[in-house]
């Protein structure tokens, strides 16, 4: 009896166990999001659970009926489906499909999971799943790694990747491809002017166009702020560069219309390389096509060029000393050599300019003449400048403080240090840290520094020259030589430029021009310096016609501060 009571217990507590289960997996069936359908091959029973009427409108009652489920996707993806629903006679024990609904924007995931046993199928589960969300986030996710949100043009990356199959298969059908590199012109004053997004609107407007251009033949992507890669596919007809180049600076007669209402007028230039001409491999070919697009730009605006060899071999030759001399930076391995200038009267010294010069890795010496351009090009003029500010003005308050010397250290300062922001400040501070009095100091600039930004660079030195520094201008006669602009110019110093010295005792009209020059500067109130003076007669004449001046090798080379030390130690 015991034992009989025992068993019915046991019984009972297994049914309560069962029904608990049970209903936990009612629970979590119904209150999932997916929809289930479970085949009891034994039983030969199938039945639907879940969240089953989310997905279809019908119900299932045998395997049979899956045609209905078939029925609702889009073509391609049927016979996948079928398999995956009739899955278990490969023998797969997990298979998932993801399918698209037909004509609608609804995707689900099917996954089936079939448990043998003794190698022949008993039960099967198929879970459907809604990814329509997850697929659109893929998407997005797609699109932005993909496209240019500004534009809706490739990005760089996918620019390359298509290029890349296009020269892949140019290689075995025999054809050529175009790649151009677009860039707007003076980009940077519109967005000085008008304002960083006017400068987004206007390349948003300028890709939508060139969007509007392109077939099966081209593709374009937007890479940065102002510029564009175009590629095309046999450039020949109407889809050849010079066509499409046309089509473009047609566009640019006409303005573009920002959103405020501005109209805004462009020029571009554009740098071509071919495939297979210029380069084979797709990173050089966009690389030339952006190298020739620099080159375009010294020759005006609106400009096409194409790409030719010695270019190339120009750019790596720049590459390699931009790398260097960003070593040279990083390792401090930089000297200022000083040259004099004389009071032509007096022959005092006047003051010393320091001219900076590279000491490569074997000690050797670098004219600035080799590495100044590149520096301004590629920026590095900025930490350069930086070091010749601080070197100069502390090796001015040793000689101060040693000799009492009472003479002027000028400065070159090239037009990008004038337009970086803190330009002037840090200025001040050096000359406070070193305790050296303003008026001992000159920069020189050149007319190239008042080209960009005429007004903006003048109310600079105006501040540069209240502070109670020299302003010279430097090489002048080189530029725009106009005596007319210098009236407005807050300057104490003008440098008449070598080119003059040179020709100045054989050629009556320079001469004409150099008394011109000094008689004039003398009016507005400006000291002279004549540089460049090697001959004892161009002395002579310099001082006759009353240049207060005298700079050149005459007098003195640019030394090292050793040199100059023992100088100013004959004279004191
Ligand atoms: P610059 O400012 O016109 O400097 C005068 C150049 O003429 C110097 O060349 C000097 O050595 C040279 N020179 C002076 N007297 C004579 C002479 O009688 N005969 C001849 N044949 N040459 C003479 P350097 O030192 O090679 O400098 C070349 C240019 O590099 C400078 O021209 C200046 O534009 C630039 N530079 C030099 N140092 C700096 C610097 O620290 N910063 C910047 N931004 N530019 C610098
Ligand atoms: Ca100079
Ligand atoms: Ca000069």
């Amino acid at each position: 009896m015991n034992d009989l009571q025992f068993q019915l217990d046991m019984a009972q507590s297994v049914i309560q166990h069962l029904d608990s289960q049970e209903k936990m997996y009612q629970l979590v069936c119904s209150t999932s999001r997916n929809a289930f359908i479970y085949v009891d091959f034994i039983k030969k029973s199938l039945s639907v659970l879940g969240n089953w009427s989310s997905f279809f409108d019908f119900s299932l009652y045998n395997e049979g009926e899956f045609v209905k489920i078939i029925e609702k996707v889009e073509d391609c993806y049927k016979n996948d489906l079928q398999k995956l629903l009739f899955y278990e006679k490969t023998r797969k024990e997990n298979y998932s499909l993801e399918c698209k609904l037909d004509g609608q924007d609804r995707w689900f995931e099917f996954e089936s999971t079939i448990i043998y046993q003794d190698g022949s199928p008993i039960e099967k589960v198929i879970r459907i799943r809604d990814i329509s969300k997850l697929k659109r986030q893929n998407e997005e996710l797609k699109y932005m790694a993909y496209y240019d949100t500004l534009t809706g043009l490739y990005n760089r990356n996918y620019f390359v990747r298509v290029l890349s199959e296009w020269i892949h298969s140019a290689e075995s059908d025999n054809e050529s491809i175009a790649v151009m590199c677009l860039d707007f012109d003076d980009f940077k004053k519109i967005n000085d002017g008008l304002g960083l997004v006017a400068g987004d609107e206007l390349a948003q407007l300028f890709g939508l166009f060139l969007k509007e251009l392109l077939d099966d033949r081209m593709i374009a992507s937007h890479v940065n702020d102002d510029t564009f890669y175009l590629a095309i596919k046999n450039p020949i007809g109407n889809h050849s560069v010079d066509y499409v180049f046309d089509k473009i600076l047609n566009r640019l007669k006409m303005p573009f219309r920002l959103f405020g209402g501005h109209d805004i007028y462009i020029t571009l230039c554009a740098g071509v390389a071919e495939y297979p001409e210029t380069a084979t491999n797709c990173l050089e070919l966009i690389n030339c096509a952006e190298v020739v697009m620099f080159r375009a730009k010294e020759m005006g605006t609106n400009q096409l060029k194409y790409f030719e060899a010695p270019i190339y071999k120009d750019f790596l030759d720049n590459v390699n000393l931009e790398n260097r001399l960003k070593e040279a930076i990083s390792m401090n391995r930089f000297v200022l050599y000083y040259q004099p200038q004389y009071d032509s009267k007096s022959g005092d010294l006047r003051g010393v300019e320091a001219l900076i010069r590279w000491k490569d890795e074997n000690g050797k010496l670098i004219s600035p003449g080799c590495f100044i351009p590149l520096a301004e090009k590629s920026g590095l003029i900025l930490p350069i400048g930086k070091w010749v500010l601080e070197e100069g003005i502390k090796k001015y308050a040793e000689w101060r403080k040693k000799f009492n010397c009472n003479m002027v250290l000028s400065l070159n300062i090239s037009a990008l240090q004038y337009k970086s922001a803190n330009f002037v400040n840090d200025l001040f501070d050096l000359l406070e840290k070193y305790q050296v009095n303003p008026k001992d100091i000159e920069l020189e600039i050149t007319e190239s520094v008042l080209i960009d930004d005429f007004a903006q660079v003048v109310e600079k030195l105006h501040v540069i020259k209240d502070y109670g520094i020299k302003i010279s201008l430097d090489d002048f006669g080189t530029g725009f030589s106009s005596l007319s602009y210098l009236k407005g110019l807050p300057i104490d110093t003008l440098k008449i430029d070598k080119s003059f010295i040179d020709t100045v005792i054989d050629d009556e009209s320079t001469r004409v021009i150099t008394e011109t020059i000094v008689s004039m500067v003398k009016k507005l109130g400006y000291e002279t310096v004549a540089e460049g003076v090697e001959t004892k007669e161009q002395y002579e004449y310099l001082k006759q016609i009353e240049c207060d001046n005298i700079q050149g090798f005459l007098l003195g080379r640019p030394m090292p501060e050793e040199e100059l030390v023992l100088l100013m130690e004959q004279k004191g």
